[in-house]
């Protein structure tokens, strides 16, 4: 269908919904519609990432370049990051200076590490950006001896890390000694305890060391304060700690002071992203669209996962070509339940999928089916 006026619609950032945007865009280009997506060079994928840091397969089965995707289908693409958004003049400025107008854009542009220490020490890795986990591997492939890693952090991400450090490990006959600190008095918080227990009993049969209870107040080169007093020594430091949104967004929420949507009571809190109903339109700003991990669904609170992206993509897709046409909009609910595979880079996954739970060869099968059957769809 063609519109009355032909709209500019940025999408900024690669994110796991915006790939799905991005293949779709002859839907826009057929509406007369013009696609931008801006990002600055590659979706790292986070479901395969600790399989590519325990040496299972190399960067390239992680790594997708999404400037083909839009190409293919009509759009454009701008390899850039965005340093700020004005609203009222309805712009994107790039670090590069460019700037772009919109008269549609959508934030897809994800998540960083949250650490309550600084993350500036030498050996120090934040588990996001994903390629840190690339540098990481190749840092520890080519160096030489014994070399002490920390995983800080029992969160799905440290455990998984943790695990394909030690096949890591095993793959290229290096003596890595992990250790990973959490916290917490156990691994996995938010999963059943009986899968919490079964990491753990994994962890520490395949030579981890686990310190529970052990929250890292600083961290100086080469060793980490516990706030108990204690150092714990360290080669690398992986930081897995949580993820946050990215300054970006948090600045920009913090700047709009309409736009956390108050008077339909909804989060105010810019830590956790930027508030959208489940058109996935902000509520104070028609404009503005957002999806992943940068944005906050009112009245659904969720764990920052790539899947609800993946979920959301076809709506963001479908609404803001209805936004374009001034057609009415759909509306997403994240699911309630959903299905966790953690690589254990032995060839099998713990997984979950509510208070379920299992571990074995057949997880990690499907873990890989899932994934594989994603990076294929956008490549
Ligand atoms: C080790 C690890 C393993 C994980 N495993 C899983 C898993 O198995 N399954 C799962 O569902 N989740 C997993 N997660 C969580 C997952 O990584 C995030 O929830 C997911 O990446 C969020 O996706 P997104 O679509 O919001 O953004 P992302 O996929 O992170 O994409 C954001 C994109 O925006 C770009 N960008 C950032 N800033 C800018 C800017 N200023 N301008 C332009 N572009 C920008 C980035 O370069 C990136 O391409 C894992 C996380 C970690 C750390």
């Amino acid at each position: 269908m063609r519109a009355s006026r032909p709209a500019n619609i940025l999408l900024l950032g690669a994110g796991h919904a915006h790939l799905e945007v991005a293949r779709r865009g002859c839907e826009f280009a057929a509406a007369g519609h013009s696609l931008t997506l801006i990002d600055p060079g590659a979706f790292w994928y986070s479901g395969m990432a600790t399989g590519m840091l325990g040496g299972a397969w190399g960067a390239e089965a992680d790594r997708l370049d999404p400037a083909p995707l839009i190409r293919r289908a009509g759009g454009r693409f701008v390899a850039g990051a965005a340093a700020a958004i004005d609203r009222a003049a309805k712009t994107v400025t790039l670090e590069s200076g460019e700037t772009l107008p919109y008269d549609f854009l959508s934030l897809n542009i994800g998540s960083v590490t949250a650490a309550p220490f600084a993350l500036d020490a030498p050996g120090v890795w934040p588990v996001k950006p994903i390629e840190n986990l690339y540098r990481l591997r190749a840092a520890l492939e080519a160096g030489e001896g014994a070399a002490d890693i920390l995983v800080i952090g029992g969160g799905a991400a440290g455990c998984e890390c943790a695990a394909n450090l030690l096949a890591l490990a095993r793959r290229t006959g290096r003596d890595l000694r992990v250790t990973l600190a959490s916290s917490a008095p156990r691994l996995l918080e938010d999963w059943p305890p009986d899968a919490a227990r079964a990491m753990a009993a994994f962890l520490t049969r395949h030579g981890a060391t686990l310190r529970l209870n052990a929250p890292v107040a600083d961290l100086a080169p080469g060793a980490a304060r516990l706030q108990s007093g204690e150092t714990l020594p360290f080669t690398h430091a992986l930081i897995a700690t949580g993820l946050k949104v990215p300054p970006l967004i948090e600045s920009f929420i913090l700047r709009s002071p309409g736009l956390p949507g108050r008077h339909e009571g909804l989060p105010q809190d810019p830590r956790a992203g930027l508030t959208v109903t489940e058109t996935l339109q902000s509520p104070e700003d028609p404009a503005i669209f957002a999806a992943g991990d940068c944005a906050a669904i009112a009245g659904h609170s969720r764990p920052n996962l790539g899947v609800f992206g993946v979920r959301a993509a076809p709506t963001l897709a479908r609404n803001l070509l209805a936004a374009a046409n001034g057609q009415p909009l759909r509306r997403y609910r994240p699911q309630p339940l959903w299905f966790s595979a953690l690589d254990l880079g032995n060839g099998s996954a713990l997984a979950r999928y509510g208070p379920l739970w299992a571990k074995g060869r057949a997880m990690q099968w499907l873990k890989r089916w899932l994934d594989e059957r994603f990076m294929r769809r956008y490549r």
